[in-house]
């Protein structure tokens, strides 16, 4: 009996992505193989800190790595790390941030919301955060200007298909506006690990990504990049990291995710994705009052969607979600969006019977 029977509960079709009601992504038979191996054991948990350090930095090309509960608590943790860096009475001290630089500089069009606003991420830490520039836009001088207060801890900016569709910041840029400002730049890249050379290659002090997202592995936050900023990210473990810390079933996972991930065919991945989400997207053409079309993601993360336009999206999705098994999808005023990756052939065949009806 499988595990929604045994529990009764719905054994859904998750077509909206790496969504977190939903339970994200699915991890392969080896990460579980490793996980529930993990699990009736003990270990001494620093030493697969610095195991997962090492395999993160080995995966990534960066100086170092660590695990911590999540990428929301990676945003918190991040900024904590850098207004306390490793100084045991400061860890100690927050959120109480008196007498310590605690603005954060993030880009208007930065500001996200993954069920929560990464603006209380942030804020959750003891920092202030400062909106720099529109939604629209935010432009070097913008950034200048508010990165000049005497008060400023860090940058913080955000690489996700949820950012403000204006125009782009380049990162790459605003992190060195940080470090002529002697401040340390953060990039939440949550679900962009297939992406992290790319936003690594910026210069950035960090990367937070999302193990449960691309990565498959359990739910995890990875914080990638310079091994004095990891170092300071780590200590916050005695302080306001405790209640954010990493499982050692999790730090485990993310280990057989990130071999799997070095041993596998990155390029055939993405040309079977792309076959699946092309062929879905040619059937649902030929549905009476559907039109389909495919949509790159917009943040450049190897992943293309099929786009259904339809007449009532609510009211298809609210059917979709009604029926057996429950069918999500992600709905837009004048369609509905549907990503595939880890959809079995069964299930697309499903969406597909279930659009026909
Ligand atoms: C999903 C997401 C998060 C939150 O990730 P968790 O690992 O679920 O905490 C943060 N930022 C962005 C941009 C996201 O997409």
């Amino acid at each position: 009996m499988g595990i929604h029977k045994q529990l009764g509960v719905a054994n859904a079709i998750n077509a909206s992505g790496t969504a977190t009601p939903l339970g994200v992504s699915r991890s392969s038979p080896a990460v579980a193989a490793a996980v529930a191996a993990a699990l009736p054991e003990f270990f001494v948990m620093e030493e697969l800190a610095d195991l997962a350090s090492a395999s993160i930095a080995k995966a990534t090309g960066a100086e170092a790595g660590a695990v911590v509960h999540c990428t929301a608590a990676a945003t918190t943790i991040a900024i904590a790390a850098a207004m306390a860096g490793t100084d045991p009475a400061r860890v100690a001290a927050l959120p109480d941030t008196t007498c310590l630089p605690n603005q954060v500089v993030l880009p208007a069009g930065h500001a996200v919301d993954y069920g929560q606003s990464n603006l209380q991420a942030v804020r959750l830490a003891g920092a202030q955060v400062v909106l720099a520039g529109s939604a629209e836009r935010c432009s070097p001088d913008d950034l200048a200007e508010a990165l000049a207060s005497p008060d400023v801890a860090c940058l913080s900016l955000v690489s996700s298909r949820l950012v403000q569709p204006g125009e782009p910041v380049d990162l790459a840029e605003a992190v060195r506006a940080a470090h002529r400002r002697g401040v340390p730049a953060i990039i939440d890249g949550a679900a962009q690990f297939p992406r992290i050379g790319e936003l690594l290659a910026t210069g950035a002090d960090a990367v937070l990504i999302s193990g449960q997202k691309y990565l498959g592995s359990p739910t995890a936050g990875l914080v990638v990049g310079a091994r004095e900023f990891v170092a300071a990210v780590r200590a916050q473990n005695s302080g306001i990291g405790r209640g954010m810390k990493p499982t050692k079933e999790a730090i485990v996972g993310v280990l057989a995710a990130l071999d799997e991930w070095q041993a596998a065919d990155h390029d055939a991945w993405i040309a079977t994705e792309a076959a699946k989400v092309e062929a879905f997207a040619r059937k649902a053409s030929g549905l009476p009052g559907i039109e389909a079309r495919l949509w790159p993601d917009p943040a450049g993360l190897p992943v293309t969607r099929a786009v259904l336009t339809v007449d009532d999206p609510a009211g298809l999705a609210a059917r979709l979600r009604a029926g057996d098994p429950p069918i999500y999808v992600m709905v837009r005023p004048d369609s509905l969006v549907l990503e595939l990756v880890s959809l079995t052939d069964d299930e697309v065949t499903t969406i597909l019977d279930r659009l026909v009806d």
